[in-house]
């Protein structure tokens, strides 16, 4: 029964989507340019920006006057809103967990956001369990987060596959820990000279295929 260590965001939720549409609709509702969604998208860098950064980062470009906090919660709820788990996601999930895989979602960021998203998905019923960086105390691409992971569902690490789409956390993480890999391109060349991925695929369900298939 070896482990299958996932990503959550843009790897088994997709975040891109849902933070653009909430991107586009915010912008035009405060008048500002279409164009400047790609400023937008660069602020929040994958998700990888502190949410009060991001919130700080639009008050100062476009003068705003509500409190950072207010903002916070609207990027919070209107991305929310937007998230869906994929149904073929589900199915592979499924698919692994039937073929004696164990699913465990690990993660970097904040707990509440991180469970909400996947409570409310119905993603908590295709998993054995999550690590969320927050409230493990490390994240990736430190290679104990990965071990945390395996003691929350008492199994060896041992065997276990990295999935995910971050280079540095994901793949590197993996890397540190001494386990096999497959990475999510998402459109992107592979160009970390000091690690690679043991496999790399366009989405989780591709991914999964690959390490059901040794
Ligand atoms: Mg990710």
């Amino acid at each position: 029964m070896p482990l299958l260590l996932l990503d959550l965001d843009n790897t088994l939720l997709d975040r891109d989507g849902p933070f653009r549409a909430w991107g586009e609709a915010f912008l035009a509702g405060i008048g500002a340019p279409p164009a400047d969604i790609d400023w937008l998208l660069s602020v929040d860098a994958d998700g990888l920006t502190d949410r009060w950064d991001v919130a700080d980062a639009i008050r100062d470009r476009y003068g705003l006057r509500v409190p950072s906090i207010d903002l916070v919660d609207e990027l919070h709820d209107g991305v929310m809103a937007k998230t869906r788990l994929d149904p073929l996601v589900a199915c592979a999930l499924r698919i692994a967990d039937d073929a004696g895989w164990v699913p465990v979602v690990v993660t970097n960021g904040v707990v509440r956001q991180q469970e909400a998203k996947i409570r409310r998905t119905g993603l908590d019923r295709y998993v054995a369990d999550w690590v969320i960086s927050e409230e493990a105390g490390v994240s990736k691409p430190n290679p104990r987060i990965f071990a945390l992971a395996a003691q929350r569902v008492r199994m060896p690490l041992r065997g276990a596959w990295v999935v995910g789409d971050s280079p540095e956390a994901d793949i590197g993480g993996a890397s540190a820990a001494g386990l096999p890999s497959v990475w999510l391109h998402r459109g992107r060349r592979w160009s970390d000279t000091r690690f690679a991925p043991t496999r790399t695929v366009d989405g989780l369900i591709a991914a999964v295929a690959t390490v059901l298939a040794g």
